[in-house]
C-alpha cells in the first residue's frame, strides 16, 4: 500500500455485495413449527452449518442458499455467478448417499447432534464436479491440502437451493461477539464512522498484526478486527485462546475505534480465491476496506506471497465494490527502533525481530516468552498456558 495513493473514501458508502443484504432468518416460532413438520432431515458437515449461518445472516450476499449445478460451474470457470455478480468460491451443500430429496420439496437441516439449524427449499440434486472445483479454485488437486480434502471428501451429489436458518446467538467463547452483518452495520452508523476497515485474521495477533491494523486505523474512521471461527485446519490455535488473545490486544487500541466481532464461516484456505471471499464478505459487514497480507488465506506452499493481492487488483473497483489495502509482513526493526515493513525500512534481515510459526511455537510449548517486540506478553502468556494445558 502506498499510503499517498489511499484516500480512504469508500466506495458508495460500503453497500452489500449485489446491493441487498441477504436476510434468511428464521424467527423462533417459525422454526419451531418447521422442525415439527416432519420434513426429512439432511445432517450438516461443521463447515455446512458454518456456511448455512453464513447464507442466512447475509454474511455472504447476494447468495439465499446453496449452489446449483449453473451456478457452480460459473463460479469455477469465470469467477461469476450465473448473472454475472463476482463470486470466487462455490457454497455447496452435500447430499449423501441414501438421503432422497424430492424437487420442490424441502429439507430440514440439522447439526452433527440432531439440533434443527433451518430448512432448505429444494431446487435441484446435482452431480457436484469436485475435481475441477479443486483445480480450479485451489489450484490444486493435491488432497494433502486441508480444503482440498474437504472438496474431494464431499459427497459426489449437492443439493440446491434457498434456505431459511436460525441465527442466534452462539454459546461459548465467542458468544455475543458472533455478530451478523446488519448488527456490525449499526455498530458502524451508531459511532459515525464513513470507512471502516476490515482485518481477517484466523491466528492470534502479533505485533506485526496490530502494526497493520494501526497503519490502516491511522486513515479510517474505524476497525473491524474479525477473527474468522468457523472449522479451522488441525493445529490452528483454538477458538477460546484466539478470543481472549483477541480481547488482549484491543487493550492497545481507543475502545471507541475498533469493533471486534468474529465470523462464523469455514475456512477454506483457497488463497487468492478466498482473499476475494473475504473482502466480499467484510463489504457486507459494512467495511469499506480491507486488509490484505502476504499469502492471504494460504496454506503450505500453493500459492505465492502475493498472488492474492494481484488477485485482488486485477478486479474492477466498482465490481469489488471494497477496496483492499495490500501490506507486506511486517517486524520490530532494531535500527529504525519502530515496526516496519520492507516499504519503510531500508535495514537488513539480521536487524529485524523476526520468527517462524515453528520458533514461537516451540517457544510458547516450553513456557518462554517470545520478546516484546514480536508479541505483547498477555496474549504470549494465553497462548503459553493453552499450549501447556
Ligand atoms: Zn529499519
Amino acid at each position: 500500500m502506498t499510503i499517498g495513493e489511499q484516500t480512504l473514501t469508500g466506495p458508495r458508502g460500503g453497500l452489500p455485495h449485489g446491493g441487498v443484504l441477504v436476510d434468511r432468518r428464521l424467527g423462533v416460532v417459525e422454526a419451531a413449527g418447521l422442525e415439527g413438520a416432519g420434513l426429512a432431515s439432511l445432517a450438516l458437515s461443521g463447515a455446512e452449518v458454518a456456511d448455512l449461518r453464513a447464507l442466512a445472516s447475509g454474511a455472504y450476499s447476494p447468495l439465499t442458499g446453496f449452489m446449483g449445478a449453473k451456478e457452480h460451474q460459473a463460479v469455477l470457470e469465470g469467477m461469476r455467478l450465473a448473472d454475472g455478480t463476482l463470486w470466487p468460491i462455490p457454497v455447496c451443500l452435500g447430499l449423501p448417499d441414501g438421503v432422497r430429496v424430492g424437487e420442490g420439496g424441502r429439507l430440514a437441516l440439522r447439526d452433527a447432534g440432531g439440533g434443527f439449524l433451518g430448512v432448505l427449499e429444494v431446487s435441484e440434486v446435482f452431480e457436484r464436479d469436485r475435481r475441477a472445483e479443486a483445480e480450479l479454485v485451489y489450484g490444486t488437486g493435491d488432497p494433502a491440502h486441508p480444503g482440498v480434502a474437504r472438496v474431494l471428501g464431499a459427497p459426489a451429489r449437492a443439493v440446491a437451493g434457498p434456505v431459511w436458518a436460525l441465527v442466534e446467538p452462539l454459546e461459548g467463547p465467542v458468544g455475543s461477539r458472533a455478530l451478523t452483518p446488519s448488527q456490525t452495520r449499526a455498530a458502524f452508523a451508531s459511532r459515525g464512522w464513513v470507512t471502516v476497515v476490515g482485518f481477517q485474521t484466523r491466528n492470534p495477533v502479533h505485533r506485526a498484526h496490530e502494526y497493520l491494523m494501526k497503519c490502516a486505523l491511522e486513515m479510517a474512521d474505524g476497525l473491524l478486527l474479525h477473527p474468522l471461527v468457523g472449522p479451522t485446519k488441525d493445529g490452528d490455535v483454538p477458538v477460546e485462546v484466539r478470543m481472549a488473545a483477541y480481547e488482549a490486544v484491543l487493550g492497545y487500541f481507543p475502545a471507541a475505534r475498533v469493533v471486534l466481532a468474529a465470523l462464523v464461516a469455514p475456512m477454506r484456505y483457497a488463497g487468492p480465491r478466498e482473499a476475494v471471499l473475504h473482502a466480499l464478505v467484510r463489504k457486507n459487514y459494512g467495511c469499506t476496506h480491507f486488509i490484505v497480507g502476504r499469502d492471504h488465506a494460504g496454506v503450505g506452499r500453493y500459492y505465492g506471497p502475493f498472488q492474492a493481492q494481484e488477485l485482488l487488483a486485477s478486479l474492477a473497483a466498482e465490481e469489488l465494490g471494497i477496496v483492499p489495502l495490500r501490506f507486506d509482513n511486517a517486524f520490530y526493526c532494531r535500527r529504525c527502533q519502530a515496526m516496519a515493513t520492507a516499504k519503510t525500512c531500508p535495514h537488513p534481515e539480521a536487524d529485524q525481530v523476526a520468527l517462524s510459526g515453528t520458533q514461537v511455537r516451540a517457544m510458547l510449548a516450553s513456557g518462554q516468552l517470545p520478546p516484546p517486540e514480536f508479541s505483547r506478553a498477555e496474549v504470549a502468556q494465553l497462548l503459553i498456558d493453552a499450549y501447556q494445558r
